[in-house]
């Protein structure tokens, strides 16, 4: 089957067409400055070739028609017909407790999807605009939604649930979801196929690490934890995201500084995380070379950040009872050496033992710890687009 996976924001839209039976993806790109002017940068990989286009997209239906049209172009085109087509994937930020699995997109889909947008303001409208504008240039085709948070949805509610008062969960669905789902998902599974063994037989600990970070335990194939919250901002410090914090700060600064929670929060979100310490950059690249040439900031942001995921390993390890992988993913995961073995050091006493020359890789799937390590850790190159190709064909092709 061919399906289009789609991932619309609120300006820009990315695309990839996949042969969901090869894995091939026989395109991909992405529209920009929608409602501004519009930008189409379009790639066939077997062609290496690469084009950019100006093309006007007052709206996401123009952006969705220019990746159409550019599909089926006869000089970059990589199908002769749209109708070709099979289906298209949508990824959707929340899904809130509606959605533990993605499901084929109906009217009544739809409603549930608008009615997470509170619980994902800036997401949400955007993931719908996308769809509505693919149901209207692609009339009749099938369209499946793949959530961020479906696969949390097996967390426990000792896991989800915030020390708050209950009514606040009851009422107005304030508990932790966890994001990156897709991501955690792919590559528990991929794991578990790299380690030879049946899913239902391993604890896998999972470490999204890139510019937003989330780590996950995976107990039989269900997520049980993970350190992503209500909102993308808990858990670890990320590029610019400060993570978790003590409540208490924000009253601080807040009453200090005469910030509205919309200054504070933007604080949370921008200027944190390893930016925020660091004083350099969000870019792991950046902040590393600035603390190779002695800059102490850029050193403690990224000590900081090794810190917190080792200490979300070791709590998982405690949730789970023991862990089998470890596993490494994202563009910090799967380029970043030094992280990888900063996080995975010190952990022997728990079975854990690297094998540096195996970790100086980048980018493959690869097992990177010892041969004589209980634990397992692996890298494992996360595939978002695969993982929604595979639900989308799975669901149409019932
Ligand atoms: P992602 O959000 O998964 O696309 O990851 C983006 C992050 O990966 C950026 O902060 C990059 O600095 C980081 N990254 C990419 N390549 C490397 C590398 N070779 N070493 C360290 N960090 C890297």
């Amino acid at each position: 089957m061919k399906i289009l996976v789609i991932n619309a924001g609120s300006s820009s839209l990315k695309y990839q067409l996949m042969d969901s039976v090869s894995h091939d993806v026989l395109a991909k790109g992405l529209c920009e400055r929608i409602g501004i002017d519009g930008r189409l940068t379009h790639k066939v990989p077997a062609k290496d070739l690469k084009k950019e286009f100006e093309i006007p997209m007052p709206t996401h239906a123009e952006a969705i028609q220019s990746v159409l049209d550019a599909l089926v172009s006869t000089e970059h085109g990589v199908i002769a017909d749209v109708r070709e087509i099979d289906a298209v994937g949508h990824r959707v930020v929340h899904g809130g407790e509606s959605f533990a699995q993605s499901v084929l997109i109906t009217e009544d889909v739809m409603k549930a999807i608008e009615d997470c947008i509170p619980l994902a303001p800036l997401h949400n409208p955007a993931n719908i605009t996308g769809i509505r504008a693919c149901q209207s240039v692609m009339p009749g085709v099938p369209m499946v939604a793949v959530f961020d948070t479906a696969f949390h949805q097996t967390m426990p509610e000792k896991a989800y649930i915030y020390a708050l008062p209950y009514e606040y969960y009851e009422k107005d669905k304030v508990r932790r979801y966890g994001f990156h789902g897709t991501s955690h998902r792919y590559v528990s599974a991929r794991a578990a196929d790299m380690l030879g063994k049946p899913m239902e037989q391993l604890k896998i600990i999972t470490c999204h690490l890139g510019n937003g970070s989330s780590v996950a335990a995976v107990d039989c194939g269900k997520s049980v934890d993970t350190s992503m919250g209500f909102t993308p901002l808990a858990g670890l410090p990320m590029g610019t995201r400060a993570g978790d914090l003590d409540a208490g700060i924000l009253q601080y600064l807040m009453n200090k500084y005469g910030w509205n929670i919309d200054e504070a929060l933007n604080v949370l979100n921008k200027k944190s995380g390893v930016l925020g310490i660091s004083g350099v950059s969000s870019d792991f690249r950046d902040v590393e070379s600035a603390a190779k040439d002695g800059n102490h900031r850029a050193a403690v942001s990224l000590e900081t950040f090794q810190y917190s995921v080792k200490k979300l390993v070791g709590a998982y390890a405690a949730a789970m009872g023991g862990v089998d992988a470890i596993v490494f993913t994202a563009g910090v995961g799967e380029n970043d050496a030094k992280t990888r073995m900063a996080v995975a050091s010190g952990l022997e006493f728990m079975g854990v033992k690297m094998d540096e020359a195996a970790n100086d890789i980048r980018g493959k799937e690869a097992v990177i710890s010892a041969a004589d390590s209980k634990v397992k850790v692996l890298l494992i190159p996360t595939d978002e687009e695969l993982m929604i190709a595979t639900d989308t064909a799975d669901i149409v092709g019932r």
